[in-house]
């Protein structure tokens, strides 16, 4: 089974970003990038079915600027077997990668693709939705374990009232939470391996993908600043600033 993992290069969540003066958007220039949180634990979960005899071959698919192959070599050194970057500068958002993604996925018939639940630049959380509409295969979102049977997978997902549990056909598409596991720390020698690992680069126009946005950011600006909060003496003090000023907003 070939498993399939989507990853993007993101502003490192160590980053506390700043709106640019012209308010078009952050500014990245300069700041650290990494892979999104949320991708290496998919690229983990993707090599921990190999691991187990449950994968043969894990391929791991960027989009976007020349410098996201960094992002695919981190995942060729937890594990990933090939990379392939789709490689524009075009802003993208997550219905052209969804696009793309479904190119790719063409080309290559994985039987599992697992992307993040989110990317934490964006926080759109979308593409693997949009990804599992386009291909009309079905998709389990947010997982915390997933389980490969034969021709199908057991995820339990991470829902507003607790965990669900679903099973569904292969191929499909799986987006992952935070619980799914921790992924492993990178090794030196895995990084030294990862350099010798094959990475593909295609062009949109390559897959007949025209990557152009849809929407249009009309400014971004800082949230509001919150006020200061107090410390109160005692119980006694707070359950009278409870009464008398809290109010359900
Ligand atoms: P989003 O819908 O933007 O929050 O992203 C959800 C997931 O889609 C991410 O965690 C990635 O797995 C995948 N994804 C989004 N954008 C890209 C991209 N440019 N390249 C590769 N994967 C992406």
């Amino acid at each position: 089974m070939k498993v399939l993992t989507a990853v993007k290069r993101v502003v490192d969540y160590n980053v506390k970003v700043r709106v640019k003066a012209d308010q078009s958007g952050v500014d990245i220039g300069n700041v650290k990038m990494s892979m999104n949180p949320f991708d290496e634990i998919a690229t983990e979960a993707a090599t921990r079915l190999k691991e187990a005899g449950k994968a043969t071959e894990v391929i791991a698919v960027s989009c976007g600027v020349p410098q996201c192959q960094e992002t695919l070599r981190t995942a060729l050194a937890i594990g990933a077997d090939r990379g392939v970057l789709v490689e524009t500068d075009a802003e993208l958002q997550p219905l052209a990668v969804a696009k793309l993604l479904k190119a790719v996925i063409d080309k290559e018939q994985p039987q599992l693709v697992i992307l993040g639940k989110q990317a934490i630049d964006d926080d759109a959380g979308q593409t693997g939705q949009l990804l599992a509409a386009l291909l009309d295969w079905p998709q389990a979102t947010f997982a915390s374990n997933i389980e490969i049977g034969d021709g199908s997978a057991t995820v339990t997902r991470e829902v507003d009232g607790g965990l669900e549990v679903v099973t569904i056909r292969l191929p499909a598409i799986v987006t992952t939470d935070l619980r799914l596991n921790e992924p492993r720390y990178v090794t030196l020698p895995n990084i030294m391996k990862a350099k010798k690992k094959p990475i593909d680069i295609l062009k949109p126009a390559d897959l007949s993908v025209d990557p152009s946005p849809r929407l249009r950011t009309l400014k971004v600006v800082e949230p509001a600043a919150r006020k200061a909060g107090v410390i109160v003496p005692d119980v006694a003090a707070l359950v009278q600033k409870l009464k008398s000023e809290a109010k359900v907003i």
